[in-house]
């Protein structure tokens, strides 16, 4: 069988498998809401003074990030779809001889670095809305140490996956999509394994929870839950920001609850408990292995695709790269790839919802207390200013979790299904 034969059907079977998982494990229908009779009505729960807070957040935050990201498509675009990028390339690698290591290394940092630097002003913009709003606490010495942190971290993991696509196109001209396909595959499975050990730790200091009543409620919680949780952990947020948040991140051994110590020394321990019952949902229903499973099921058929679509080469030909092996092609991978993650954005935030609005209706079905899932949504709403009434584009664009108003919305429905007095 032919290579490109087998790279075809591979990538049909991947993309199978992604829409296998995507189908069956997204919880698309969220259950037990078959009344919906709550109208979202942000007036309802939230005073003028508070809507007009959220709305000028949003008012200055959002065009901000639509420029950002619009510049840094341009930026990309013109690295990856003219001869520039290349040259750059060949000029950085230079004076180390101009191997092919080199030119993918260096390359990789100094296009991204180009990027990084326009939308600078943007991120340091977007900081300065944060502090006036009193929502970032972190200063600019500290967010300079975190945008470089970042950006350490995402040039080097950049940098790491396009040594092994340039490394298995050369090693293996005829199979590398299959070799380059199973390793970038293994390394988001890795990365998101690792994540909480490796890079959360960059940001964050993280203490285990001290004896308390609070602790011993909320392992009480994870056990009539049936969720393993042998610790729930505490991380510094207030050192950046004032904002409430909880999460759960890597699987197996490396699984973890992590409350912002924002949250417990702020509020109530009962809207602390229904925050981390929604925690255990995401727990429960294995939504960071789900969310691992399907990146690297999409990152292998990226790869295939890439070398099914090498052969296409007008795109090629303008960069000045010889062919898709010649590491000057850089530019335009990372332009794809870019371009990629724009178009499959409101796919990911759809699904996003979907898994956050599951997580929420476990919550309420584990604390059985609607009015102080309520009262939660309420102070997340105005503590973290949330975007209480948010443009529909924006929503289907990039909101990763149902709004304010809908999560509230859900908890009515939920208490009149299940007939708890509704709050
Ligand atoms: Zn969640």
């Amino acid at each position: 069988m032919g290579s490109r034969r087998a790279a075809w059907i591979t990538l049909v079977v991947l993309l199978i498998g992604v829409l296998v998982l995507v189908v069956v494990l997204v919880p698309w229908r969220v259950a037990p809401l078959s009344v919906g009779g709550a109208v979202p009505d942000a007036t309802r729960d939230f005073t003028p003074a508070e809507l007009s807070r959220s709305a000028a957040l949003a008012a200055s935050i959002q065009p901000n990030a639509l420029f950002s990201l619009a510049v840094s498509l341009l930026v990309a675009a013109a690295l990856g779809l003219t001869a520039i990028g290349a040259k750059i390339i060949t000029a950085v690698a230079a004076p180390l001889g101009g191997g092919w290591v080199w030119q993918v290394m260096l390359g990789s940092l100094v296009l991204a670095g180009i990027g990084r630097l326009a939308t600078l002003p943007f991120s340091a913009y977007g900081e300065s809305v944060l502090t006036r709003f009193g929502l970032s606490t972190r200063g600019w010495g500290l967010w300079a140490a975190d945008v470089a942190k970042s950006f350490a971290i995402g040039v080097g993991l950049t940098a790491l996956v396009m040594v092994i696509l340039y490394g298995s196109m050369r090693m293996a001209p005829r199979l590398w999509w299959a070799i380059a396909a199973t390793l970038v595959a293994a390394l988001v499975v890795v990365g998101s394994f690792l994540y909480p050990v490796l890079i959360e730790p960059a940001f964050n200091r993280f203490e285990s929870m001290p004896q308390s009543q609070l602790r011993s409620d909320l392992l009480d919680l994870a056990e009539r839950d049936g969720v393993a949780v042998d610790d729930v952990l505490v991380a510094d947020a207030s050192r950046r920001t004032t904002a409430l948040n909880a999460y759960v991140s890597g699987f197996g051994s490396t699984r973890r609850i992590v409350v912002y110590d924002t949250l417990v020394d702020s509020e109530s321990p009962a809207v602390v408990e229904t925050i981390v019952a929604h925690e255990l949902g995401h727990a429960k229903n294995n939504d960071v292995l789900l969310g691992t499973a399907i990146g690297a099921l999409g990152a292998a058929a990226a790869v295939i695709a890439g070398y099914l679509l090498a052969g296409w080469t007008p795109l090629l030909s303008r960069t000045g790269a010889s062919s898709l092996t010649d590491p000057r092609s850089l530019g335009l991978v990372m332009f794809v790839l870019a371009a990629a993650g724009l178009i499959l954005a409101p796919v990911q935030s759809l699904i996003s919802r979907q898994i956050e609005a599951s997580a929420d209706v476990h919550a309420l079905g584990l604390t059985r207390d609607p009015a102080t899932f309520i009262e939660m949504q309420r102070r997340l709403g105005i503590r973290n200013i949330a975007d209480l009434e948010p443009n529909q584009l924006y929503y289907w664009f990039s909101f990763s979790h149902p709004s304010t108003i809908e999560r509230i919305a859900t908890a009515r429905d939920w208490a009149e299904v299940n007939r708890v007095p509704p709050p």
